[in-house]
């Protein structure tokens, strides 16, 4: 089975996730983790990621594509897996679309999780606090919101023809959500 989260930075993705992936058994498959590893190791990949990570910018595609391909192939991510931070465009959306028609699989449930922008905006700035991420400050996390909406809330309207968009309020507790998840998905 394969799960996305959607949703818009600080929305929960990664922490229902992380819950959702051990629940289940799946693998995780976060982008933004894979990057921000790259970019503590310097990798040539960490290296070109930076700037636009650090900006609040999206990666452009002619970088993650790749990245997506190689993380749906591994041996673990072969019978399902929770996709948290991609895809994020239309044409990463064709990937992995394509990836999984071409092993007749396809995505099977698509969570949004919905939280009003001002909460969005508390969370990430109470993260830059805890966490230090570079892109948590307000510049950077104004420059990811509006990049959400421009690029990667379109994939709602995309996945919403398929009616398999499930609507999550994401706000709560972090065990209240995940129920709700569970009852949504059935499983
Ligand atoms: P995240 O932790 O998912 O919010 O990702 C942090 C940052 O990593 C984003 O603001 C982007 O710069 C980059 N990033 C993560 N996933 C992707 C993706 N699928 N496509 C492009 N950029 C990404």
């Amino acid at each position: 089975m394969f799960i996305l989260l959607l949703g818009a930075p600080g929305s929960g993705k990664g922490t229902q996730g992380k819950v959702l992936a051990e629940r289940l058994g799946l693998p995780k498959i976060t982008t933004g983790d894979i990057l921000r590893a790259a970019v503590r190791a310097e990798t040539p990949l960490g290296r070109e990621a930076k700037k636009y990570m650090d900006a609040g910018s999206l990666v452009p595609d002619s970088v993650i594509l790749g990245l997506i391909k190689e993380e749906l192939a591994k041996p673990e991510a072969q019978q399902g897996a929770v996709l948290d931070g991609f895809p994020r465009t239309a044409a990463q959306a064709e990937l992995v679309d394509r990836t999984l028609a071409e092993r007749g699989q396809r995505l099977n449930h698509i969570l949004l999780l919905d939280v009003p922008e001002e909460e969005l905006v508390r969370r990430m700035t109470g993260r830059a606090a805890d966490e230090g991420r570079s892109d948590d400050t307000p510049d950077a996390i104004r420059t990811r919101l509006q990049v959400y909406q421009r690029d990667t809330a379109p994939l709602i309207a995309h996945y919403a023809e398929r009616g398999i968009v499930k609507r999550v309020p994401g706000v709560g507790g972090v065990d209240d959500i995940a129920t709700e998840i569970k009852r949504v998905i059935g499983r």
